[in-house]
């Protein structure tokens, strides 16, 4: 069985300060959520303060990017072997990093070799804009994405990626997919999956949604059995909301994921 995988992306909020407070008050629940992996993706400057106040603790640290090569003259980017003694993820291509920063997928499948290659588990977003959700091309729009990012991976390097559908009109809006199309997504890219390696490599990625979840929505995402967990941004800046998420995705992930 995968094991549910929730992630908050905290994006450009959150000082060190106020990163201790919230940690220190996630950590001290931590027991709750046994069975669930729970990852903090919170600033680059943040990471080594984290680092040390979770030492002993089950939460894990990402990154919300890497550069796409190794080092060198790419001033203000930081690179996978900077991140890589605090971080066990790394989001890669989030839908903010191709439309503010023009990241390609090419660039994403750099990234994903570097993260791997430096122990780093890559978290990789894919998901259609509005007009391509409106003319029914989201299944095409996501198999185009994955395919230029994963192709040249090997099914081994794949078990080590998780998969983040998240249809770019659902993030930071409020409109959350519906659950059961969200599914329908997530089951086509499983079946993506077996056709660019085999079955048992795409049993064992798991895939998340994002977009506009809450502490009142998850319960019906997680329910659907192709749905492994969340990528959360907005509401994950709240820690009560935060571990109530956590709480749910423990009580319900079970029920439908044999
Ligand atoms: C995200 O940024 O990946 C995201 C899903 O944001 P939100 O939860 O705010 O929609």
């Amino acid at each position: 069985m995968r094991t549910p995988l929730v992630v908050a992306n905290w994006k450009m909020n959150k000082t060190t300060s106020e990163a201790v407070d919230y940690l220190s008050e996630l950590k001290e629940k931590e027991n709750l959520f046994s069975g669930v992996e729970v990852v903090i993706c919170p600033s680059f400057v943040v990471l080594e303060k984290a680092k040390s106040l979770l030492e002993e603790s089950v939460i894990q640290l990402g990154a919300q990017n890497i550069y796409q090569e190794e080092q060198g003259a790419f001033t203000g980017e930081v690179s996978a072997a900077m991140i890589a003694p605090y971080c066990s993820y790394v989001i890669l291509g989030h839908s903010e990093r191709r439309k503010y920063f023009h990241e390609t997928y090419l660039d994403v499948e750099q990234k994903i070799i570097l993260a791997l290659n430096h122990g780093i588990k890559p978290i990789i977003c894919v998901g259609e804009d509005l007009e391509e959700r409106n003319n029914n091309q989201t299944a095409e729009v996501v198999r185009t994405q994955l395919t230029q990012s994963l192709e040249s991976l090997s099914g081994e390097q794949i078990k080590n990626i998780v998969i983040a559908y998240e249809p770019i009109w659902a993030i930071g809006t409020g409109l959350a997919d519906q659950p059961e199309e969200t599914n329908l997504v997530c089951h086509e890219i499983r079946q993506l999956l077996t056709e660019l390696f085999n079955k048992e490599t795409s049993e064992e990625v798991r895939i998340l949604y994002g977009g506009s979840i809450t502490q009142d929505n998850i319960s019906s995402f997680i329910q659907m059995p192709e749905i492994d967990g969340a990528l959360i941004g907005g509401t994950s800046l709240n820690v009560e909301a935060f571990i109530k998420i956590i709480e749910i995705v423990k009580e319900h992930y079970k029920e439908t994921h044999g």
